[in-house]
């Protein structure tokens, strides 16, 4: 059994029924994930008798880098295996305040996004939390870092399609006998799976709500998002004005610009009514190329151009700057090439 597939709660109910005091709960949670150890025998703080009854009954679940691809921008692309041989990729982005670690949910991603290299490699199946939060711990380490600042849930997968271990792995990361990072600095990025955004509304921790649209014009966003038929823009924005209302956080809306496709004034105009009524940023991301895909990035005045006309809307505008575009590790280029 993994010893870290445990929530605190339920490792607590263990030690009990093991005739151990619950509280050591913590303790082995802090070597686990704020110091990272992986050997129970090394817990100084335990019992030995303790120590050696984790070591004999648990594995201890680690991920493990396998490569790392440096970008010339200082960003890294990790390929990180999993204890059954799949594999998934994380990035590492750092800037002068923070050092951000972008994480996968899933191995691959059933949602195929026409411009997303993800989608082109099918799904395998969701991560546990412990594989996810040790995406962060394992880059932290390989890069001798104090700490990362920001999370982001913008890897490989869609979070709200494994909103249970999402939430668990968004708890290991924030918790301070976990990797302390503050739930306002985690980011969960989602295409609109309605059922995720409400379970968000009833977890405890005010982590930030990203929103992948692409274009507010539903048969429009059906052809880019298929996923789209199932949560159309009418119910989505439903869910988030009641979300807003709820939280009254601003949301971000991630918008990958495809030239000539959702960069009309028509899409403008929808895009300012979906957003009537909540707090957004949008952030708009220039389409990250990727030779099986059908699209080409945007040309330097097409997105000037564009931007004129997101600042006429009230709301702030950000252009994502997208890092690792050479070692493709950029947005919408995760995927791992199988032989
Ligand atoms: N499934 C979630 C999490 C993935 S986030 C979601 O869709 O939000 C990855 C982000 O990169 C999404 O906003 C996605 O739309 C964007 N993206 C995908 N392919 C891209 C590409 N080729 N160029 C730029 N951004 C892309």
């Amino acid at each position: 059994m993994i010893l870290n597939e445990f929530d605190i709660k339920e490792l607590a109910g263990w030690l009990r029924k093991s005739g151990e005091s619950p509280f050591r709960a913590r303790q082995i949670f802090k070597w686990l994930w704020q110091k990272g150890e992986s050997d129970p025998l090394s817990f100084t703080d335990l019992p030995m008798a303790l120590r050696e009854k984790l070591t004999s009954q648990f594995e201890i679940g680690r991920v493990k880098v396998v490569e790392a691809f440096r970008s010339g921008d200082g960003s890294v692309k990790f390929l990180i295996e999993l204890l059954d041989g799949e594999k998934v990729e994380s990035v590492f982005i750092p800037e002068a305040d923070r050092k951000t670690v972008c994480v996968s949910s899933q191995v691959g991603c059933p949602l195929r996004c026409a411009f997303c290299a993800t989608g082109l490699m099918g799904f395998t199946r969701n991560l546990k939390a412990w594989e996810i939060a040790g995406q962060v711990l394992v880059i932290r380490k390989h890069l001798g870092l104090e700490r990362v600042t920001n999370v982001v849930f913008m890897g490989m997968g869609e979070p709200f399609l494994n909103t249970e271990e999402t939430l668990r792995a968004v708890r290991i990361l924030n918790e301070p006998w976990g990797l302390g990072i503050g739930a306002r600095k985690i980011t969960l990025s989602t295409v609109g799976i309605i059922t995720g955004i409400r379970k968000l509304l009833a977890f405890d921790k005010q982590v930030k709500l990203a929103l992948s649209l692409h274009t507010a014009i539903q048969e429009k966003r059906e052809k880019l998002v298929p996923i789209a038929r199932q949560y159309p823009v009418s119910a989505l924005k439903e869910a988030l004005i009641d979300y807003y209302e709820r939280t009254r956080r601003r949301i971000t809306v991630e918008y990958v610009h495809l030239p000539e496709i959702n960069d009309t004034d028509e899409d403008v105009e929808a895009l300012g009514e979906f957003l009537n009524g909540m707090k957004a940023k949008i952030n708009l991301i220039p389409f990250n190329p990727h030779p099986k895909l059908p699209f080409r990035p945007p040309a330097e005045d097409e997105v000037k151009a564009f931007l004129e006309k997101l600042y006429r809307l009230p709301h702030a505008v950000t252009l994502r700057k997208s890092k690792g575009r050479d070692v493709r590790g950029a947005c919408g280029q995760l995927a791992i090439e199988r032989i």
